[in-house]
Formats: C-alpha cells, structure tokens, sequence
C-alpha cells in the first residue's frame, strides 16, 4: 500500500498537496526532517507552504501512518510507518541512518519484559556510533 493509500484508507481527504507531501515521504528512504519534505514537496509544487508541510506530517503522524523519531540531532524526523519492524543505527558524524533488524535483540529485549513481569508491547532503540577507522587500529 502506498502512502497515499493508506492516507484513503484512514478516510483523509486527499488534496493534491497532501498528496505530493504523502508521495514525497513514501518515495523517501532517508528519514527525512520535515524542512527536508518542504524542500522536495515544494520542488514539486511551489504553492506548498512550510506550514502545510508541517500540518500534514502531523497529520499523517496522528493517523499513524508515518513515524516521527527523535535522533537527536534537533529535529524529527519522518519515515512511512514500516510493515516489517526494524531499529535504526545512527552515524553521529554526518546523521545517516542504517536501519537493522535483529532477531536476537528483539527476543532479548521480550525475555527482558517478561523478567520484570510484562508482556513487550513496543519498543525503540537506536544505536549512535561513529564508522570504525578504515585502517583498523581503532
Ligand atoms: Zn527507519
């Protein structure tokens, strides 16, 4: 499904600003901030405004159809809500973002819950690292 359909599906009315905002995130693969999705959304059509950008992440937000995370770096930033679960790796250095999944983390973090007496609903982790020296004496 893509962003838009899911957009349909939540029963939004659909504008055509709305509609390149919810393309512009679901052709994204960078976990973008929202001045980011202004800047490709406007290079598309120019009549949209930053304040729309923002109206809508949020809109799209609240009707769980996109993610907001927080790496830290000030500014959230934005993915279309994954089918598939996965946690993200954060290079410090330049803000890049490595998605992962790992079967043994997840199972670890469940074992964990079950320990203190709960049952994992929900989950976020993020790793912040910087890229290991190339030379290997790091
Ligand atoms: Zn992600």
């Amino acid at each position: 499904m893509t962003l838009e359909e899911a957009c349909i599906a939540k029963g939004m009315r659909m504008t055509d600003q709305r509609r390149i905002i919810a393309r512009v995130l679901g052709d994204a693969n960078d976990h973008p901030d929202t001045e980011e999705v202004y800047r490709r959304a406007s290079a598309i059509d120019d009549r949209i405004s930053i304040s729309t950008v923002y109206r809508t992440v949020a809109l799209f937000e609240d009707a769980g159809i996109v993610e907001r995370h927080d790496f830290r770096d000030g500014r959230a930033r934005y993915e279309p809500a994954p089918d598939q679960h996965h946690d993200h790796l954060i290079d410090v250095t330049n803000g890049e973002v490595v998605e992962f999944h790992d079967a043994e983390i997840e199972a670890l973090q469940e074992a964990i819950a079950r320990k203190h007496g709960y049952r994992l609903v929900d989950h976020r982790l993020e790793l912040y690292a910087v890229p290991l020296a190339k030379d290997g004496d790091d």
